[in-house]
């Protein structure tokens, strides 16, 4: 599903990945994790081609961004990618303006020329899959961040995505609104969706992912199942980490 080869993302001087090569099957759970400012953000932004990369490729679902490419042919794989792709943040970014059904129409108003009545559907089902049935025409000022964020999940669902990415989804929420937003995820994880989630939710990342990558300073550091990564971390790195966080 994913392949990535040598990747290499700089910003300015700053070398922030360093030549990271993985694959991620189709129907994985993988649960990034690491220090902060480590690379995790960038290394999702560079999967969806948020960031042009500055060397190396990352192939999704046959789709190949070359950082040898043109700029033209590396962004018609990006657009191309971004169609399979739905993009999670910690920050729900909901239109304001549009009521919880609307905003999970949107794009299939706007992108797939869906008649409204089709959308509509789509997206009640949608909500109803992320336990927001009752709140179809709740503005987001009327929801709590725990709600905001199941919205933002079935809006990136919508799209029919065959990879879903998450970044830090819980960070900006109230501890008791996190275990509401880890469900609909579980749920996801469990039907099958290919994942990609950068979480400091270790008990979440050990129960819900098939495999752990540890990253420090740009580089993979461990690549473990949760079970080996958390009982036995390999590097002192890790352990440090571990330490901290749990
Ligand atoms: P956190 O856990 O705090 O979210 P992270 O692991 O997601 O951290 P990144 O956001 O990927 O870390 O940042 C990695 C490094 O790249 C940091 O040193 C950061 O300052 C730098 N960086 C990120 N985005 C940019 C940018 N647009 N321009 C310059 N430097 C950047
Ligand atoms: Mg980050």
């Amino acid at each position: 599903m994913i392949e990535i080869k040598n990747l290499q993302k700089n910003f300015g001087p700053h070398e922030i990945l360093k030549n990271i090569s993985l694959s991620i099957p189709a129907h994985q759970v993988v649960a990034v994790i690491g220090p902060s400012g480590s690379g995790k953000s960038t290394f999702l932004r560079c999967i969806n081609g948020l960031e042009t990369i500055t060397g190396g490729t990352i192939t999704v679902d046959g789709h190949v961004i070359d950082a040898n490419a043109s700029k033209k042919a590396q962004q018609n794989e990006i657009y191309a990618i971004r169609r399979k792709t739905g993009m999670v943040f910690q920050q729900f970014n909901l239109y304001p303006h549009k009521t919880a059904v609307q905003n999970v129409m949107e794009a299939l108003l706007v992108v797939k020329k869906m008649p409204k009545e089709k959308a509509y559907s789509i997206a009640a089902n949608l909500l109803e899959k992320v336990g927001l049935a009752a709140k179809e025409d709740a503005y987001p000022s009327q929801l709590s961040g725990g709600q905001q964020q199941r919205v933002a999940i079935a809006r990136a669902l919508a799209m029919e995505p065959k990879l879903m990415l998450f970044d830090e989804p819980t960070s900006a929420l109230d501890p008791e609104l996190v275990g509401e937003v880890l469900k609909v995820m579980k749920e996801l994880a469990e039907d099958g969706m290919t994942m990609i989630i950068v979480t400091h939710e270790m008990k979440f990342a050990r129960s819900a992912a098939d495999r752990i990558l540890f990253m420090a300073d740009g580089v993979i550091v461990e690549d473990a199942k949760p079970a080996a990564f958390f009982e036995h971390p390999q590097t002192a790195r890790a352990q440090k980490f571990l330490q901290q966080v749990t």
